[in-house]
């Protein structure tokens, strides 16, 4: 098991964090088998996309469509924070992503990068697990 972390901006901050898992892929000298990577929090999520700055602001927007931040959420009420939006966003698309390893490498396709998308209302620092098996 590996483990690193990130600092973000949050509010929809995209984060490439290809080179990262392809790094811990190499160190496990493992040829055939699977990734997962997961992030520890309720308000971040990790999935794939084509990194570029188009479609890094398309799927802000998207995101902001979805569940608009300025927005009276019943768990605000319960809390003193401020992050509804954020919660439902990354209940979503989910903490996790299974990529499977084939001659050593991971099985992305040539633009298909896996990213780690913070959602919460603030700058986090935040805790990528990774299991390579
Ligand atoms: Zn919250």
């Amino acid at each position: 098991m590996y483990r690193f972390s990130i600092s973000t901006k949050g509010r929809s901050d995209i984060i490439d964090i290809t080179s990262k898992i392809d790094e811990l892929v190499k160190k496990s000298k493992i040829k055939e088998g699977m990734t997962i990577v997961f992030v520890s929090g309720s308000t971040a999520a990790i999935t794939t996309m084509e990194y570029e700055d188009g479609l890094i602001e398309d799927m802000k927007e998207f995101f902001e469509k979805l569940a608009p931040e300025d927005f009276d959420y019943k768990h605000h009420k319960r809390w003193v924070d401020h992050n509804g939006a954020a919660h439902l966003k990354a209940a979503l698309i989910g903490p996790d992503l299974v990529v499977p390893i084939e001659d050593g490498k991971l099985c992305l396709g040539t633009w298909q990068q896996i990213v780690l998308i913070d959602f919460d209302e603030r700058p986090r620092e935040r805790e990528i697990i990774v299991k390579i098996k």
